[in-house]
Formats: C-alpha cells, structure tokens, sequence
C-alpha cells in the first residue's frame, strides 16, 4: 500500500504534528519511483514511529539532474549573490529556531537522544551553524589578487564545486545535517543530502523548513534511503562533483572508491579511539567530570568520544572509583522525554547487539569489568560500562564500540603517552589533563590527532576546524577550513601590455 506524503504523529509529549514522508527533490515532496519505502523505529519503546519512502539508484538520479539544473544557468544558483545566498540560510536558522521544541522532539523520538539534555543544544547547534555560514556567503568565491610582473597580475576566484552529495550518520542527524548544509550551500553549491536510515524524520521536517525559507527548487535536495543503494548510488554518481560523508571508517573506504569514478572531491569525518590522559597533577575532580562527559554523552554515541582513559599509576585506582561513582550519580538512565534524564537508548537493536558484544569480548580477553556491562529494556538501552587493567592487544582497546563502554588503563610518563596515544589506527581527537602547561602542549604537539583538549573534553566551536588524522578522515568541517572545502580555486592570468 502506497503511504501519504504526510502522516500525523502524536510525540510522547501529547502533541501532534505533520511529519513528511517523501523524497524531498525540486522543493516537492514525492515517492520513491518504485515504492521502496523504510520503517524508522522509536529505540525508547521498540515500536515503529512510522514509514518513510527510501531512495533507490534511479531517485538519487533523478535528485541529481534537479541540483544539476537548479546550479546551473543564467539565473542559477552559482550565479545568485552572496547577499542572496546569506539571506536564505539566515531564513533557515530563524525557521529552525521557531520549530526548535518540535525539531527536538522528533529527534529524541526517533534517535533515543534525551530532548532536553542532549536534543535541544543539537537544534541550537544547527541555528548557530547556519547562521555562522550565512555571514561567510559573501565572501566566499573571492581570493586574493597579486601582482605577478610589471605589466602581469594574476586573481584567485574561489568557484563552488557545483552537486554536492552529502551522507551523513544518526548520531547527530540535525547537527551533522547542519555542519554539511551550511557551508556548501553558502559557498554556491547545490547539495543531495542522504540522511541515515535509522533517523530519517528530523531531516525531513528540516526539508520543509526548506521550501518555507524560500531556496530555488533543486538546490537543496534531501533523501532517506539505506546506505548500500541511495549512498551507493550518490556517492558512484557521475554528475555528483563532490562527497562529503560522514560515518565509519570502513563505509568511508567504500566511498573513496565509488568517488573514484569521476575523481570526486571528497571530505571523510570517520571513526575514533580517543585517547584521554590524566597525570597525577591534574584537577582530580574536574577530570572525572570531564572523562565521564567524554564518554558517557550521548551514549557514548560520538565519534571524538574519549573511550580510552590512561591513568597516572598512582592515581589510577582512585581515578576508577571516582569514576565509578559519577556513573552512578550522573548517567541517568530512563525516558528520553524525562528532562532529567542523561543516559537514553543506543540508536537501533543492531548498534544495541554491536555493543553487547563488545563487551561480552572484553570480558572473555580478561578486562576487568568495573561495573555495567547489561542491556535494558524495553528500549535499546545499555548501562554505562567501565573496563580497567585493558591491555594494548584487546578488541575493546582497539576497536571503536561507539557505546557507553570506556576502557581504562595506565600509564608511567610523558613518554609512555605519546606511545599508548598514537597506538591507534585512528586519529580524531585527544585530551589531556595536568597542571604542566609546557608537558600538554608538547604532548598536544606530538599526538596524531585532529583536535586535542586540554583540561577539557568534546569541546567544539563553529569557527574551530574538526576533522582527523589517520583513518578518521580527510579534510576538515566548520570554520573557514569548513567552507575551503565546498569551494575550488580557479587562477586566472592576466597580461596587462599583451607582450611575451
Ligand atoms: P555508517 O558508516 O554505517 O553510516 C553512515 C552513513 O553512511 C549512513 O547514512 C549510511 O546509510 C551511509 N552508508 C552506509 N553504507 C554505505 C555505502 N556502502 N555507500 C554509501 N553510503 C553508505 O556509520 P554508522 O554506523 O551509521 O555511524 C557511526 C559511525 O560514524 C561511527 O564510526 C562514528 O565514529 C562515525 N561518525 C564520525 C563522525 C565524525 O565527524 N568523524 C561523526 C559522527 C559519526
């Protein structure tokens, strides 16, 4: 049976809205060519939140010729002003921001994230976003002119890629979609967003938000669909010019070799083992508050999240009690509608099992299970674990659970840091607490990480670079490194006197 283009939703709150169903290409909502359509689960309560209409190859065509056609031309996006291009994406903050409590609803309904914990700062996140790259459109095709000889100058022109697919995971879905929106669209570039599977709803009532802030048909274009066929099909695209992904290491590897086709330009943010080291200088306190935050936010759902602790040898047992007892006190754990609540379910009962069985190796490699370690339900819940005395050879240690499991181990020196630091294929952030300035700025040198913290934890700032190193990606988002990639330098050579 065909579904509705907008179905009524009732939030555990009482309140009803309209939630689009559609492929949101050429600013219309419609169905897939051939009625492929995905069921998105609330992981609160297991039950189905309600059915979307998924992308197959020829829908992400036919997104392709709508962005392609909407870029291109006279009166083309390319060609539409900075002022213009600013002016839309502050429409779209404003509108974000007038649908900020539904906005946070449907995305703790349909990602586990608790609303007022976690929910609310992702839509403040993507109303600042969008009106931080507002203030870049205008700028953002100019380079730099110089004069190259007597009679010779040569200018930069910063032109947009053009069809930008973008691919992002469930983690962040407004926040991500926002990191990735703002700046291409800003930059001139016309977008295909795919959302992930598991949390399409949030994305789609942005897709409204859209059309009411007045953007051109087929500048923005947004579609659920599974990775391995709309993601597939966008990212292998030959009309795409550029991809921007967001998700594993291992589907970022996949993505490189479908852009390959058509040598796409490409921005991976992938996975993480982050690295966390406390010296036995640092404020004690703080750092427990900070490691916990690091981990135990959003479920431990974070790419940059700090699941590896290192430990100070003589303060290493104490740290794991306090530890401990913050997880007790602070994660907690319930319905993602109760403000009170921290800790909700992880994203899906795939991610739930992923998890379980992490920690079921951990406890078979000999980890010391300090506590947690079980499923709740109803829901996809898992209780905040921790492992001490993890060896360098473990899976857990290894491997990104991208759960609320911290893995905790010690260290002797400085030395030892930069070690058990970069013993890691991964590379996305680190942090470091002490009281020695001069020690955390030479580790922060010598660490292969794309960001690192001092004294602090996931911080993250829009005008800051974030990206990483190794196998956590290629490229950088946010900032002005954030809209460098959505742009390509074109140099043009002028020779005033005309003379060889
Ligand atoms: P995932 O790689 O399975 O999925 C991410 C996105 O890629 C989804 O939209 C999915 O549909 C799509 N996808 C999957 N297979 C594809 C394929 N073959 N071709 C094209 N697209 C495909 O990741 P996940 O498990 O959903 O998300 C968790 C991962 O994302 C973690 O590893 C985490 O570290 C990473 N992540 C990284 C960042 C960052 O900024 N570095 C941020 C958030 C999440």
């Amino acid at each position: 049976m065909a579904l509705n283009l907008f179905v009524n939703i009732k939030l555990p709150s009482g309140k009803t809205y309209t939630q689009p169903t559609g492929l949101f290409i050429n600013n219309e909502f419609v169905k897939s060519i051939k009625g492929y359509v995905i069921e998105s689960i609330n992981p609160a309560t297991e039950e189905p939140i309600c059915s979307v209409y998924g992308a197959e190859e020829e829908d992400v065509d036919l997104a392709v010729k709508a962005a392609r056609a909407a870029f291109k031309g006279p009166n083309g996006w390319k060609k539409t002003s900075g002022a213009d291009r600013a002016d839309l994406l502050y429409k779209l903050s404003t509108l974000v921001n007038e649908n900020r409590d539904v906005l946070a609803s449907i995305e703790a309904m349909d990602s586990g994230k608790p609303k007022t914990q976690n929910s609310l700062g992702d839509i403040d996140e993507i109303i600042s976003v969008l009106k931080y790259f507002s203030g870049h459109a205008d700028g953002a095709q100019s380079g730099k002119t110089i004069e190259t000889g007597p009679d010779k100058l040569a200018y930069t022109l910063h032109e947009p890629y053009g069809v930008c697919g973008q691919i992002i995971p469930w983690n962040y879905p407004l926040g991500m979609a926002g990191w990735k929106i703002g700046p291409a669209l800003a930059a001139g570039n016309c977008i295909i967003l795919k959302s992930a599977e598991q949390t399409p709803l949030s994305i789609l009532y942005l897709a409204k938000l859209v059309k009411e802030a007045g953007f051109p048909p087929g500048v923005v274009n947004i579609l659920s669909g599974l990775g391995k066929t709309a993601g597939a099909a966008l990212a292998a695209h030959s009309d795409v010019d550029k991809i921007a992904f967001t998700g594993s290491t291992a589907t970022g590897k996949i993505i490189m070799k479908l852009a390959a086709n058509n040598l796409k330009a490409i921005t991976l943010e992938c996975g993480g083992k982050s690295p966390l080291f406390v010296f036995n200088d640092c404020d004690f306190e703080q750092s427990i508050k900070w490691a916990h935050f690091g981990i135990m936010c959003n479920m431990g759902q974070i790419c940059s999240a700090t699941s590896r602790i290192y430990v100070q040898e003589e303060t290493y047992e104490k740290f794991i009690a306090a530890f401990k007892a913050e997880c007790d006190n602070s994660s907690i754990m319930g319905d993602p509608f109760d403000d009170n609540v921290i800790h909700g379910p992880q994203v899906s009962k795939l991610q739930q099992q992923r998890i379980l069985d992490y920690i079921k190796k951990g406890k078979a490699e000999g980890a010391r299970l300090v506590c947690g370690g079980k499923a709740i339900s109803p829901g996809y819940y898992v209780q905040p674990t921790i492992f001490a005395d993890v060896t360098e050879d473990m899976t857990i240690m290894k491997e990104e659970i991208f759960g609320p499991v911290v893995c905790i181990a010690k260290f002797k020196d400085e030395e030892d840091c930069v070690n058990l630091g970069n013993d890691s294929e991964y590379g996305l952030a680190a942090a470091i607490f002490s009281s020695d300035i001069g020690r955390s700025h030479r580790l922060a040198r010598d660490l292969d990480a794309g960001s690192v913290w001092i004294n602090s934890d996931n911080d993250c700032d829009i005008r800051v670079p974030f990206g990483g190193y190794k196998v956590s990606g290629i490229g950088r988002e946010l900032g002005d490194y954030g809209m460098g990639i959505y742009t390509q330098a074109k140099a043009v050579h002028v020779n005033l006197g005309c003379k060889l």
